[in-house]
């Protein structure tokens, strides 16, 4: 069953979300595109936040109240903290509160460590890193004001950190980007273990190869495609789908006893394929 068909479609369409209130960070593009719409399609009334982009922002939005839900769109630079505090206050004055927070925003500014600049890394950390603190801090505090509601959830809140393999795997040439989610893996633990005696749940999940904007280069071409996928034993690349699909299970309360995990979504990229000959 392919990750987008109607089929598996219909396995997340079963409302497990209904009620909830969901914010998707960079929700205008790839991962958090898909993710917004799977979170609307299983039921919850979904933020769809961006940076730039407000067209492709009310598509989303457009698609997500095809399921009957709410929807809006919000512009916010997620490394600015004004912005970030000012948009979770902006959804408990609109949707009363906030359920789950999935902290996807994310960028690449690639370079040899010799070559690269303060601001690149600046930049990438600032989105990637301390994008993922200021919203999970701003969700964490609603969270906790409100507690659990048992007929909306067993848990005060998730909040899931869109991680990568690259949480765990060097990567040459991108030491800000490597660095960022090694720091993304040890935040969500941190938050998790702090936050679980208030019954918020803090996840990540982490992608390997998906096919969005952010890695273009990678499978645009037949040869940058096979390259890609050396390093996936499962032998496809991923679908911001499979993503998605992931966050709706791992927001629901199928999962309400998982705390402090990292899901790999990746095909097997972290099973160190190189060795599967080798070694
Ligand atoms: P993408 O470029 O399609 O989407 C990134 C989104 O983040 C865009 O909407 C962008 O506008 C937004 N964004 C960037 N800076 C922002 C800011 N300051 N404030 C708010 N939004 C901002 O890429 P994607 O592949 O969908 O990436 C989504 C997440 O998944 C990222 O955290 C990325 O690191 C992670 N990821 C992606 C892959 C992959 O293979 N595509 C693999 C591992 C992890």
């Amino acid at each position: 069953m392919a990750a987008n068909s109607d089929e598996s479609r219909g396995v997340v369409s079963a409302q497990l979300l209904r009620g909830q209130k969901a914010l998707v960070t960079g929700a205008n593009s790839g991962i958090g595109l898909a993710t917004a719409v799977a979170l609307g399609r299983a039921g919850a009334d979904v933020v769809v936040n961006y940076v730039v982009g407000q067209d492709e922002a009310d598509k989303v939005v457009e698609e997500i109240k095809g399921f009957g839900v709410r929807a809006y769109s919000y512009q916010a630079d997620v490394s600015d903290e004004d912005q970030v505090t000012a948009m979770v206050a902006r959804m408990v004055e609109e949707f009363g509160t906030i359920d789950i927070m999935v902290a996807n925003a994310g960028l690449q500014r690639d370079a040899a460590v010799t070559e690269m600049s303060l601001a690149q890394w600046e930049k990438v950390i600032s989105v990637n890193l301390t994008g993922q603190f200021l919203c999970a801090r701003e969700s964490a505090k609603e969270f906790i004001r409100r507690g659990v509601v048992e007929e909306v959830s067993r848990s005060a809140g998730k909040i899931i950190c869109m991680s990568s393999v690259h949480q765990i795997i060097p990567w040459a040439g991108h030491v800000n980007y490597a660095s960022s989610k090694g720091g993304v893996g040890m935040l969500m633990q941190t938050l998790a273990q702090e936050l679980a005696p208030k019954r918020i749940r803090v996840n990540a999940i982490a992608p390997g190869a998906i096919r969005t904007p952010i890695n273009r280069d990678a499978w645009s071409t037949p040869e940058a495609e096979t390259d890609l996928l050396r390093l996936i034993p499962y032998h496809r690349v991923g679908d911001p789908d499979d993503i998605a699909n992931a966050v709706v299970a791992m927001a629901s309360d199928l999962l309400d006893y998982v705390v402090g995990t990292t899901l790999y979504v990746d095909g097997g990229m972290t099973l160190f394929p190189g060795f599967a000959t080798g070694g």
